[in-house]
């Protein structure tokens, strides 16, 4: 027997109606580059998310094709969001940062109608151009007196929705539509896009805003800083309209604390997303400059692991909370996020500290399990380390156009990491499965020794990769950029008071063997480090490794 109650779609444009109705008055803030301060409202985004998607419809597109943006976070992209995927069209957010090829690769693959691109990216679309199999309409985010030249026909974003209505039914369709896509930059072969749809992206909305995990309502302040082309900065666009928070974007400054450091207090920002080095490079400039956030309850960090020194060194310097959390383009991205429980709050203190250190629980909505490489499962007692698989309403249950078939099986997605899970249900990330470290036939974990090392106050940034090895196969090879030496009275840190540092903090067989000193570690499109650039770089020779 069914039940009897109303089958209303869960669609993105609810959540535009929603807002718009609730939350019109509430304020969107954006740093973009011809204005360090725009602010309107909820209505007024809206309204011009409207006209935005009657400009579409009257350029004739249809349900379901792929609109892209090459943008940064600001009002106009939260305007594309919500006017092309509420009316039906699929909005493909793509990083810039992606090489050339991998761009080619990814809008032919999409076979994108439309391009919306801040004027910034017009060389990034040139360079490509005339490797695309059909070119998409360009629209240039800006209005016709800022329009930048270009060899190719475009109009400002002003101009393509000026005459456009601003009343527009938003379309009944299947919440099961796809509604945005964005494309993973994995490191080999070519990237794989991932089709969130309209109830995926309502349900990770929902459990996002819930008090334990990003804990948003009308009263927070919420800044983005992690990228709308990255897995939609982490659902938090829809996430802030769904609960009416204020929001602030941070535009093309993602990556200067003074810019960020400012936003937070004239707006007032309460709490923020981004990845650890966006966390490093705000604490270094606070400490530096003796500037406050004092309106921050809690920032959230993931993308890569957070290391526990950096949570620390925010409570005690600047009371403020940071936050773990894991997941990936597949997962929405929430994966897990720290949270206390009462059970944690009667546990022993290095329970505790380790709970926090982890990248937390899963929220309602996830399932995770942990498996050997037979796919049995394993017991979640903090210490069984295996292939982590996850599955929800909200994880991916394939890719755009078909591929890495291996990874989903029996109702699950293989993450391609490797974890461990606690009594309590804090999941530890040990690795990506490929970056582990197979020394005498037992695993060591990059990411345990890279979190211990950037406690060293000499050093900046850290990378562990494997290192061939005759007797063990592979031991741990410690990449490290030096802290600037500042006011030189301290003398840049040795390799061996840097291997001697982690004495006594894991067993012995784990301590690195040896040392490579280098300016800059490679980075991936996403901000990540570029293990395999690194051990690259060692198979070259690149790398002078002191012991
Ligand atoms: P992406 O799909 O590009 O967002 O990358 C997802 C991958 O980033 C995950 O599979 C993890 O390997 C890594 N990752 C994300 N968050 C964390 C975290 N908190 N700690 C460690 N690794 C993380």
């Amino acid at each position: 027997m069914f039940g009897l109650m109303m089958d209303t779609p869960l669609l993105i444009s609810s959540i535009a109606r929603h807002a718009d109705r609730r939350f019109g008055d509430q304020e969107i803030v954006s740093f973009t580059i011809d204005n360090p301060r725009h602010r309107y409202t909820y209505r007024d985004a809206f309204a011009r998310a409207r006209k935005l998607a009657n400009a579409l419809a009257q350029a004739g597109l249809k349900e379901g094709d792929r609109v892209a943006t090459l943008a940064w976070n600001d009002y106009r992209h939260f305007e594309l969001y919500y006017g092309v995927s509420g009316s039906g069209l699929v909005c493909h957010t793509i990083n810039p940062r992606l090489f050339a090829d991998q761009l080619v690769f990814i809008i032919n693959d999409a076979a994108d109608k439309f391009l919306f691109l801040d004027p910034v990216f017009v060389p990034v679309v040139e360079a490509i151009l005339p490797r695309l199999d059909s070119a998409p309409s360009f629209v240039i985010l800006t209005d016709d007196e800022h329009m930048p030249e270009t060899s190719f026909d475009a109009v400002s974003y002003e101009a393509f929705i000026a005459d456009a209505s601003e009343e527009f039914e938003w379309p009944e369709i299947d919440e099961k539509s796809a509604s945005a896509l964005c494309y993973t930059s994995g490191t080999t072969g070519n990237p794989k896009g991932v089709l969130y749809s309209h109830r995926s992206t309502v349900l990770h909305s929902l459990g996002v805003s819930l008090p334990d995990v990003f804990d948003l309502c009308a009263t927070e302040v919420v800044m983005p800083i992690v990228p709308m082309f990255h897995v939609n900065a982490w659902g938090i666009p829809y996430a802030t309209a769904l609960t009416g928070s204020k929001l602030v974007f941070p535009g093309p400054k993602m990556g200067d604390p003074a810019v960020l450091q400012a936003l937070i207090e004239e707006e007032g920002v309460t709490t923020s997303a981004g990845v650890p080095t966006v966390w490093q490079g705000l604490l270094a400039y606070l400490d530096a400059t003796g500037k406050r956030i004092d309106s921050v309850k809690s920032f959230i960090g993931g993308g890569s692991a957070v290391p526990y020194s950096l949570m620390q060194a925010y409570e005690e310097r600047y009371g403020v909370n940071l936050v773990h959390a894991w997941g990936m383009s597949e997962t929405s991205p929430l994966g897990t996020m720290f949270h206390t429980s009462p059970a944690l709050e009667k546990a022993p203190a290095e329970v505790q500290v380790a709970a926090r250190a982890s990248q937390g629980a899963p929220p309602f909505g996830v399932e995770l399990r942990i498996v050997d490489e037979d796919g049995t499962e394993l017991p979640h007692d903090d210490d069984a380390v295996g292939a982590l698989q996850i599955r929800g309403p909200w994880i991916a249950s394939g890719y755009f156009g078909g591929g890495g078939e291996g990874s989903f099986h029996d109702g699950w997605f293989d993450t391609g990491d490797v974890a461990a899970i606690s009594p309590l249900g804090y999941m530890r990330i040990a690795d990506r499965s490929k970056d582990l470290i197979k020394s005498g036939g037992e695993w060591i974990s990059s990411i345990e020794l890279e979190n211990i090392a950037v406690g060293h106050p000499g050093v900046k940034q850290a990378a562990v990769i494997a290192m061939p090895d005759e007797k063990w196969q592979e031991r741990p090879l410690l990449v490290i950029v030096r802290e600037d030496a500042g006011d030189a009275t301290s003398a840049p840190v040795t390799a061996t008071e840097l291997l001697g540092y982690f004495d006594g903090k894991v067993a012995s067989w784990w301590i690195p063997d040896a040392v490579a000193f280098v300016d800059a570690i490679p980075l991936t499109a996403t901000g990540k480090i570029s293990k395999l650039d690194l051990r690259k770089q060692l198979g070259a020779g690149d790398l002078t490794v002191e012991r």
